[in-house]
């Protein structure tokens, strides 16, 4: 876990600068180009500032970069070239320039890379100029055509904006020329405006709702927090429905009283419609959106105002910790458990973690939400890190879900269903009430297990505490934490019952299948994010089904993010057990978390709820922990299990990915930094594997992975740092380090 700074060190590991460097005076630039250093460039005409957005010459291309101090000097003087040009905008700030340091110090991710996030915005260096922009109009159509329907719903959805004219006819679906069409009806209006228009401004002091009791004493608290204007963190814990969201954005509202910036986190798909339309009523106006389905002009807006401190609140997916805030005081982690949070491609980081960085460096408050709070939050409240606010009970009259177990054992299922009789049976009596039920199956991981239906046994490794995962293609059992492998057994090796070996976990289809024949009548909508073409479909999807339109509602892991079903009054967990007994060090929290999240969706509004549980274990510990809703006994549980076995939070890990397109090359990479483990043994590290990474081929690439394991007080970056670089990245082979490994598939 990444240790917070002082508050008041803001800048502390960047050199004391200059304020100024003259005309011609030697500067290092940091570019996005993925070299080893920052380059030395003069200072242009009129000089520059630490911290200026430049373009520079880079043979012979132009490219962005940041003044990041004084140049190094060592590079043949008359060779160097001056920068090309400072651009308009605000420049960075030391502080953000210390998290950009520190968080690739931690992820051990080199500087331009860190750069390419904080500058994800096109034309940054372009003049501020007029652009041609669309919005809707005071007209109709005088004929209504689909096509125009299309634009008009594009244009409704985001309220008051204005797009260019390729942006609306893509966001729409059509061609150029039905805006065009519109425009001459007076339906929608075509004018010039300057590009990057501030947002309205939030009204903090309008009246929100009334807060109970509980309610209002974490809100004062957070408030207060926010004003202290130091870094600190809460963890935010309330089950699902019971006015998290109200609280924190009583925060925002201190936050925007105080003249400081706000940014509420939230994991990709629950950036819904549902949420943004909250956040207007309290503050009358609607916050920056800032995720990866924003329009190109939205996100150059959106980075320049943010810049100059004219979008107070930021309401984004985790990229958005990367913006150039002027002055923020506030950042929300909602649902911060979310897996999402961690990136797995590219720069891998945890934005939880770096939220926590950033507020420490820049004085901010960070409150951390979630009814089922990840181990490292739990452990850091516990050991008073963060301060901790519960919020103990649902608002209004919904109560918590009834839980239930069903044991499948009992159940004699035949191989091709899943939906077990006591479970069609709470669906069909939903039905028959006209409410909606959901039926949930947990595809986490992309292979089956495998499972004996006579006995109950888990096929798993004889070297390693995970399950063996069937490989079809290969027609074998493979380890993905040791490499082994082996043919697929006739009968179970556990009971020695002959025929009764079957992969469990159907994908969603499979299970609407099931569904359509066991429910004729009912409308059934099946979620899962690979089914929607782009993420304004499945909110549109989700949208539908919240106000009645449909009866069955069948869904991944998405399903249980944050969206509010008031008709739904029943959960049936198709397989509580997917995920229990993997050698994911996280496997007990994930189902628990999920399968709490996912009862939560259950009975949000007036009608009680249900959750029903399939489960071959109904003695778990974690599935009698849920059932029993006996949260603090398995966080404690679960904690003092890790700590013995030195695992996060209690030690360090971190994980190695080779990859190439030999796959033999990629091997002896592995085995090659398996064997030469010095660097690691020094501090004390061990080194696990290697084997075939999560994913073992991606794009025709192979992928192997090592682990390393340390203890908590390990100077592990350092270590790594020196072992990896014994590596000749010769070919195509490549090296990704990932500190705090979240997926161990
Ligand atoms: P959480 O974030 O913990 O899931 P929410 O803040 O979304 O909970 O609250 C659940 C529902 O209850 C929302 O529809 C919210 O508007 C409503 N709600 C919560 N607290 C209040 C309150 N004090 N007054 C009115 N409605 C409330
Ligand atoms: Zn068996």
């Amino acid at each position: 876990m990444l240790k917070p700074e002082n508050a008041n060190s803001a800048g502390a590991c960047a050199v004391s600068l200059p304020e100024y460097f003259d005309q011609g005076a030697l500067v290092a630039v940091l570019t996005t180009q993925p070299l080893g250093r920052a380059l030395d460039y003069r200072a242009p005409e009129g000089g520059c500032r630490p911290g200026a957005y430049v373009e520079v010459p880079l043979g012979p291309r132009k490219v962005l970069g940041v003044v990041w101090g004084s140049g190094q000097g060592d590079y043949d003087l008359s060779k160097i070239r001056s920068v090309s040009r400072v651009l308009d905008v605000a420049p960075m700030r030391d502080e953000m320039r210390a998290f950009l340091e520190r968080a690739a110090d931690y992820t051990l991710t080199p500087m331009p890379a860190m750069l390419r996030m904080a500058t994800r915005a096109p034309g940054l260096g372009d003049p501020p100029s007029m652009r041609r922009v669309y919005r809707r109009g005071p007209q109709e159509p005088n004929k209504m055509t689909a096509a125009r329907r299309k634009v008009l719903e594009a244009l409704a959805e985001y309220g008051d904006l204005s797009f260019t004219l390729r942006e609306l006819a893509e966001m729409a679906g059509v061609g150029t020329s039905v805006v065009k069409g519109l425009v001459a009806q007076g339906a929608v209006l075509e004018e010039d405006s300057p590009r990057d228009l501030p947002f309205a401004r939030l009204d903090p002091d309008l009246p929100g709702k009334t807060l109970t009791e509980d309610q209002q004493a974490g809100a004062d608290r957070l408030a207060e927090a926010v004003r202290s204007e130091r870094y600190g963190t809460t963890l935010l814990r309330g089950v699902t429905g019971s006015g998290k969201t109200e609280v924190y954005l009583e925060a925002v509202a201190a936050a925007l009283r105080a003249g400081r910036q706000a940014l509420v986190l939230l994991p990709e798909i629950a950036l819904t419609a549902e949420f943004l339309t909250r956040v207007e009523e309290r503050f009358g106006t609607r916050p920056a959106e800032w995720h990866s389905g924003a329009t190109m002009t939205e996100r150059r807006r959106i980075w320049r105002m943010v810049g100059e401190g004219q979008a107070q609140l930021v309401i984004g997916a985790r990229s958005a910790l990367f913006l150039p805030y002027q002055n923020l005081g506030l950042i929300v982690v909602d649902e911060e458990h979310d897996t999402s949070y961690k990136q797995e491609e590219g720069v891998l980081y945890n934005a939880r973690d770096m939220a926590v960085l950033r507020a420490s460096i820049c004085g901010a408050h960070v409150v951390l939400a979630s009814a089922t709070p990840s181990l490292e939050t739990w452990a850091n409240a516990e050991a008073g890190k963060y301060e901790r606010l519960d919020l103990p009970s649902r608002f209004g009259p919904a109560v918590m879900p009834e839980m239930r177990a069903i044991d499948m054992r009992a159940e004699s299922l035949p191989s091709t269903r899943w939906i077990s009789d006591a479970l069609k049976h709470a669906v069909d009596q939903r039905l028959e009430r006209g409410e909606q039920a959901m039926l949930f199956i947990n595809r986490r991981g992309y292979a089956p297990i495998t499972l004996c239906r006579a006995c109950g046994h888990q096929i798993g490794c004889d070297h390693c505490d995970a399950r063996m995962v069937e490989h079809r293609f290969l027609k074998r059992l493979v380890c993905h934490q040791c490499g082994e492998t082996k043919p697929m057994p006739e009968k179970c090796p556990s009971c020695e019952v002959e025929g009764k070996l079957a992969p469990v976990g159907p994908g969603v289809e499979r299970l609407g299948e099931e569904a359509a024949a066991l429910f004729p009548e009912a409308r059934i909508a099946t979620l899962s994010s690979d089914m929607y073409g782009t993420a304004r479909a499945l909110k549109e999807e989700i949208v539908s089904i919240a106000e009645g339109g449909a009866d069955i509602i069948i869904g991944t892991q998405l399903v249980a993010k944050g969206h509010n079903f008031p008709q739904l009054t029943l959960v049936g967990v198709i397989d509580a057990d997917l995920g229990l007994q993997g050698s994911d060090l996280r496997a007990a929290e994930r189902t628990f978390q999920l399968m709490r999240q996912v009862a939560g969706r259950a009975g949000r509004a007036e009608a009680p709820g249900t959750a029903v549980l399939q489960t071959y274990q109904p003695e778990h510990p974690v599935i009698r922990a849920i059932l029993g809703g006996e949260e603090e006994r398995f966080w404690a549980a679960e904690a003092r299990e890790r700590e013995a076995a030195g695992v996060p939070p209690y030690g360090r890990m971190a994980g190695i990915i080779l990859s190439g397109t030999d796959v033999a090359q990629v091997f002896d990479a592995g085995n090659l930094l398996a064997r030469q483990d010095r660097a690691l043994r020094s501090i004390g590290a061990q080194v696990f594997g290697p084997a075939p990474a999560p994913v073992a081929r991606v794009r025709g690439r192979h992928r192997v992975r090592l682990l390393v394991k340390a203890e908590k007080s390990a100077p592990l970056q350092a270590a790594l740092s020196s072992w990896v670089a014994q590596l000749r990245l010769r070919g195509d082979l490549r090296v990704a380090v990932d500190i705090d490994p979240q997926s161990f598939y």
